[in-house]
């Protein structure tokens, strides 16, 4: 049994907007370099508006993670 290897997803666009998530993670594939997410603050509004298949999957872009696209 293979144990699963935890390996970031190649999601560079924002669920939201279509727009480039600016995801280090994504665009490196690799999960030891942090995405600018870790460290923002998430608008609650604009979490709400993620496709449940893209949590936790996809970053959003910083504009639509500060709630500019939310209203
Ligand atoms: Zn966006």
């Amino acid at each position: 049994m293979t144990a699963p290897t935890l390996q970031a997803l190649p999601e560079t666009r924002c669920p939201l907007c279509g727009g480039a998530n600016q995801c280090e993670p994504a665009q490196t594939g690799r999960l030891d370099v942090e995405c600018w997410c870790t460290t923002a603050a998430i608008s609650p509004a604009a979490l709400a508006l993620v496709p449940a298949d893209k949590i936790n999957k996809a970053c959003l872009c910083p504009r639509c993670a500060a709630g500019v696209n939310a209203d």
